[in-house]
C-alpha cells in the first residue's frame, strides 16, 4: 500500500486542527482495515464540512472509516456523490465529485447549533477544525486481505 500526493492544505477554520483525511475513491475498496496500519478501523459518525463550487457550504453528519492509532478519517466518495446530489438536485452525479471539497470537521454541537438553513460561510468557518492533512493512498499490487 503506497502513500502519495501529502499535502498540507491552509488553515481555514478557527478552530485546531483535527484527523488526517483520506477520500476513499475506490469503490470495492471500503477499508475494514487501516490502508496504514492494517488495524481494525471503527466507524465514527461526525459532521463533515463541505464547500461545493462555487460558493455552497454544506454539513453532512455522515458515518467515516476511523483508525485511533493513525487518527486517519476515511470517507467514501461515491456516498458522500450521493448524498450531496441528493441535497442539490442542480448537479450532476457523474461530475459532482469535481466539484466538492470535504473541508473538516464540525463538533456535533456545534452542528446542532447552526442553523442549516441559513448557514453562513462564515459562521461555519468559526466552528470548522480543519484536517491536519489530506492523504492519498493507491493500491499496489494489491490490497491484501
Ligand atoms: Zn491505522
Amino acid at each position: 500500500m503506497g502513500k502519495k500526493d501529502e499535502k498540507t492544505i491552509p488553515k481555514l477554520g478557527k478552530q485546531s486542527p483535527h484527523n488526517r483525511f483520506f477520500l476513499n475513491p475506490y469503490r470495492d475498496v471500503r477499508f475494514s482495515k487501516c490502508p496504514q496500519c492494517s488495524n481494525k478501523m471503527r466507524q465514527r459518525k461526525l459532521p463533515l464540512f463541505i464547500h461545493i463550487d462555487p460558493n455552497q457550504p454544506l454539513l453532512l453528519n455522515k458515518t467515516c472509516r476511523y483508525c485511533s492509532y493513525c487518527d486517519l478519517l476515511i470517507a467514501h466518495r461515491d456516498e458522500l456523490d450521493h448524498l450531496i446530489t441528493r441535497a442539490f438536485p442542480f448537479l450532476d452525479p457523474e461530475t459532482v465529485s469535481n466539484q466538492y471539497l470535504v473541508m473538516g470537521t464540525v463538533d456535533r454541537t456545534d452542528w446542532k447549533r447552526i442553523d442549516q438553513n441559513k448557514l453562513s460561510f462564515q459562521a461555519t468557518i468559526e466552528a470548522l477544525h480543519d484536517f491536519k492533512e489530506v492523504v492519498i493512498f493507491e493500491p499496489m499490487g494489491g490490497w491484501g486481505r
